[in-house]
């Protein structure tokens, strides 16, 4: 289960762990940033694209790292506002990430609020019984270079369609770790990654404008409240009660509610900002009413925004999203009571863009190939 690359990548390197590299090496101490200026900002897809450096230094580098260890396989572009990259890793398992599009009232596309969705594993171990991520089990983790890769390889993709200007990546509204795996389970990967897309020699994107997604790793949730680097928290949350929520999502045994409320109270304590509550309307699951007045108590006791998304429909599940009068009832219950609350139009179902299901499917194509 465990990857080790022939070579490790070049985006899993922080500033420091590089300097040292080079240090070892003899190399002057204004490499490092350097070479990661040519990463990051001038986007080199080769090592002699790097040509301030000197010639045996690019050997060496081509030698000891991987400079991209995620290759574009797939692009496909929903017809409104989904654009999903499935990439191939070294071992040729497949990740997806994903842009997403939202547009504004009143203005055209190209003025839409830009997110990328990222992954942190080939797969997933949590369980969710809705959820195409976890159906195979998981694979393997992403190691901090594949997570970072996601999104230089979004940059490429921006690069392309605007060729005369490079895309800053904080030309995006939002990154969120809402693709395919738990990163909690995945904890220190993720956080260097995240470390190296917040660094300022790295694609320095605002930590406030990335939302990690979880479904509830206590723990974890209370470490990284910890962490300096001041990430937002989204808590798959899918049911209000523990009966509810522990026949869909298993990780609802080792944490349930009474020891879950309590972390994400601490999480918003500390960083002073509202966690948002995931919440799939299922039909005939999680959609009562008294689930909907369950889940407004909680909301208004953690002080938490509260975001309502229909059900994607997965192959092969059973299960469905309620219909839109159920969806608004719902919904209503919460604003009432002055909830901060959206029920999210989810968008891209025209290509599988619920978490998983475009990997999944190549995949059984390759199977059946
Ligand atoms: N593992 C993390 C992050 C990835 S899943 C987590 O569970 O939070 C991102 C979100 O997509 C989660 O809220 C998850 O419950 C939701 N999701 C999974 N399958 C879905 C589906 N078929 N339709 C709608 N949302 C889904
Ligand atoms: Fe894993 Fe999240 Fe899917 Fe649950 S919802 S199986 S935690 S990816």
């Amino acid at each position: 289960m465990k990857y080790s690359p022939a070579k490790p990548p070049l985006t899993g390197e922080t500033l420091a762990t590089l300097t040292a590299r080079l240090q070892e090496r003899g190399e002057p101490g204004f490499r490092a940033r350097q070479i990661l200026d040519w990463v990051y900002k001038k986007r080199a897809r080769t090592w002699d694209d790097m040509t301030n450096l000197p010639k045996p230094l690019r050997g060496w580098l081509d030698d000891t790292f991987e400079l991209m260890p995620a290759t574009l396989v797939l692009n496909r572009q929903s017809e409104d506002v989904t654009d999903k990259l499935l990439l191939e890793l070294g071992d040729r398992a497949l990740i997806e990430t994903v842009i997403i599009r939202v547009p504004q009232e009143g203005v055209g596309l190209e003025h839409s609020r830009k997110t990328i969705c990222i992954s942190t594993q080939v797969g997933c171990a949590m369980g969710c019984v809705f959820c195409a991520s976890g159906l195979a089990g998981l694979k393997r983790d992403l190691n901090a270079g594949e997570i970072v890769a996601q999104l230089l390889q979004v940059c490429y993709r921006e690069d392309a369609r605007t060729p005369r200007a490079r895309t800053e990546l904080a030309s995006f509204d939002n990154i969120v770790v809402m693709g395919m795996g738990e990163p909690l389970a995945n904890y220190d990967a993720v956080i260097r990654a995240l470390t190296i897309v917040n660094a300022e020699w790295g694609l320095g994107f605002g930590a406030r404008r990335i939302t990690l997604s979880t479904s509830g790793l206590v723990p974890k949730i209370l470490k990284l409240a910890d962490e300096p680097l001041g990430l937002r928290l989204a808590i798959s949350l899918h049911g209000a009660t523990d009966e509810v929520r522990e026949q869909i999502m298993p990780v609802n045994k080792a944490f349930p509610l009474a020891k879950l409320l309590p972390a994400i109270r601490a999480f918003s304590e500390k960083h002073g900002r509202m966690v948002t509550l995931e919440f799939i309307l299922i039909e005939d699951v999680n959609d009562s009413l008294e689930q909907a007045e369950k889940l407004r108590d909680i909301a208004l006791d953690l002080h938490a925004h509260v975001n309502l998304i229909p059900y994607n429909t997965v192959e092969g599940l059973p299960w469905k999203r309620p219909s839109i009068t159920r969806q608004e009832r719902f919904a209503e219950i919460l604003r009432r009571a002055r909830v901060s609350v959206t029920l999210r139009r989810e968008k891209g179902h025209d290509i599988d863009a619920a978490c998983g299901q475009l990997r999944l499917k190549t995949e059984q194509t390759r199977a059946s190939a």
